[in-house]
């Protein structure tokens, strides 16, 4: 069979004019790799291998002198290993030694410690008798791969990316992102579509974790949301949506991810526990006692206390215009005091019933210029837009890659070589 060459980097697509051409190129049929996964890693001739995961109660002495070490070689190369490498310790059930021997018999002439798929510390005989060591960082063989998948009647957006198999860790990342945007609540319908690109690692041929999300779209209510991961000339990296403008909003519509809306806001609603009716200047999102309320953006505690109706509350002022209010609380976090500066995540509290409060639930409340608004559709404003370089830069490489999206999608099997 012939090999293609076809490996691509996003660096080298710097022309979206020339983006299909690329795409041929740089898309693989997955069935062409599974042919090259096979590649025989541990069976190197004349070399005997044995390897051991680190179990609860292994010490690397331990380890060394079942192998035939003297103490004075362990010593050595303990020693070693903690200058050179800053290993100090082995980690049970999570770190990998190998040790390597001409034959059977042999003393082991080399020691391999893997304590992740991307290090590997080799111990060999140095020069002088002794034992040296040396570190290899293994670059992870990245892949871009493409999942869609459709909300059915009675579905939730969890449930449809599990079927579309979007794993756990990324439904979760995806979900976070769309929070920004999307009230999953009132924004999600059977019959929506919405697709993930994201990174699959590598290595030697075999799958080790996911990566991170690269692109998102959903079809939602008002319109498409997307969202493209990108990284600015000053190195930092940020999402955008298609036209370049940061995707991140400075305050979280829903800063609880995956809660249920039980209540919305409203000029006049009757109040369950007071029984009349009064405005709910807020949003009410059910979840279970205890469940940590993160910080809907960046900001400072202005005030942390108890009242009749809030009963434990929180509220931050994240800039001139935008403060937020966190009530119900069962509890503070820890540290969280009026003049506590937080970042946008951060946990600030823990979902109770205090107050006039009829189950647990988080009220969420976003007092703009010091008038109440409601969350769910409030305009919100971008943390960071793209400058005018970055912004051209963005919009190549987001059409260079809407086109490989596009053979993606009639491709599910293939993937992108990153
Ligand atoms: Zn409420």
């Amino acid at each position: 069979m012939e090999k293609a060459k076809n490996i691509l980097t996003y660096n080298n697509v710097l022309r979206a004019m020339v983006a299909l051409v690329i795409v041929l190129l740089l898309i693989i049929v997955a069935l062409f790799f599974s042919r090259h996964d096979n590649i025989p890693g541990d069976q190197e001739s004349g070399e005997f291998r044995s390897a051991v995961v680190v179990a609860s109660g292994d010490t690397l002495s331990k380890l060394l002198t079942d192998q035939g070490f003297t103490n004075a070689q362990v010593l050595e190369i303990a020693g070693v290993l903690k200058s050179d490498a800053d290993i100090t310790g082995l980690r049970a059930n999570s770190d990998k030694i190998e040790f390597i021997r001409a034959d059977e018999n042999s003393p082991v002439s080399k020691v391999v410690i893997i304590p992740s798929p991307w290090r590997q510390v080799e111990i060999t005989p140095s020069a002088d008798g002794g034992w040296k060591c040396t570190t290899l960082e293994i670059k992870p063989d990245r892949r871009a791969v493409y999942r869609t998948g459709e909300i059915l009647d009675g579905d939730s957006f969890y449930l449809a990316g599990a079927r579309a198999g979007i794993p756990d860790g990324i439904l979760a990342e995806v979900y976070d992102l769309l929070a920004f945007e999307m009230d999953f609540e009132r924004d999600v319908r059977a019959g929506q579509h919405f697709s993930v690109l994201y990174e699959e690692n590598f290595a030697d041929g075999k799958k080790v974790e996911n990566g991170r999300v690269l692109a998102i779209s959903f079809q939602a209510l008002r319109g498409d949301v997307k969202m493209y991961r990108f990284k600015k000339s000053d190195g930092k990296t940020g999402y955008y949506d298609e036209n370049g403008n940061g995707a991140i909003k400075s305050l979280k519509r829903t800063p609880i991810n995956n809660a249920r809306v039980t209540s919305s806001f409203s000029t006049s609603r009757k109040h369950p526990v007071l029984g009349y009716t009064r405005a709910h200047k807020g949003v009410d999102f059910r979840a279970s006692t205890g469940t940590p309320i993160p910080a809907a953006g960046a900001g400072r505690v202005v005030a942390r206390g108890y009242n009749n109706g809030h009963g434990n509350y929180i509220k931050l002022r994240h800039n001139a215009s935008y403060e937020t209010l966190y009530a119900h609380m069962s509890r503070f976090a820890k540290g969280v005091v009026v003049g506590t500066n937080v970042k946008q995540g951060q946990t600030i509290g823990y979902v109770g019933s205090t107050g006039l409060s009829t189950g647990p639930h988080l009220h969420y409340e976003i007092i703009k210029d010091g008038k109440h608004v409601n969350p769910l559709t409030v305009k919100l404003p971008a943390i960071s837009n793209l400058g005018k370089e970055d912004k051209e830069r963005f919009l190549e490489y987001r059409r260079t890659l809407d086109v490989g999206i596009e053979q993606l999608a009639k491709h599910p099997d293939w993937f992108i070589q990153l």
